[in-house]
């Protein structure tokens, strides 16, 4: 017999998003509900995160964030949906496992 493991998320997982600046390396978490803000400078160094206006990328991240309220408060149908991690995780894990 063979096990497969394999890591699933649900939207209702999941409770912010990370950004994470190129510059200083600070994390950044916001939450589902403020993450609408459009954020342009790094909270820690201040340095500009938008080189572009208007940018294509930050658009993108504010409709997913749009699209992923939707879908987590959306209940009509008789689906859900899962985002499924990549199997490479597994990798990850198995080489913390040596350390
Ligand atoms: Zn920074």
């Amino acid at each position: 017999m063979t096990l497969h493991e394999r890591v699933t998320i649900e939207p209702s997982d999941i409770c912010g998003i990370e950004y994470c600046c190129e510059a200083c390396g600070a994390e950044i978490l916001v939450s589902i509900a403020s993450a609408t803000q459009r954020i342009t400078v790094c909270p820690v160094c201040h340095d500009r995160w938008i080189v572009s206006d208007p940018s294509a990328e930050i658009n993108a991240v504010l409709e997913f964030i749009g699209s992923l309220e939707t879908i987590r408060e959306t209940k009509l149908n008789k689906f859900k949906i899962r985002l499924r991690v990549s199997d490479s995780l597994g990798g990850v894990r198995a080489s913390r496992d040596k350390d």
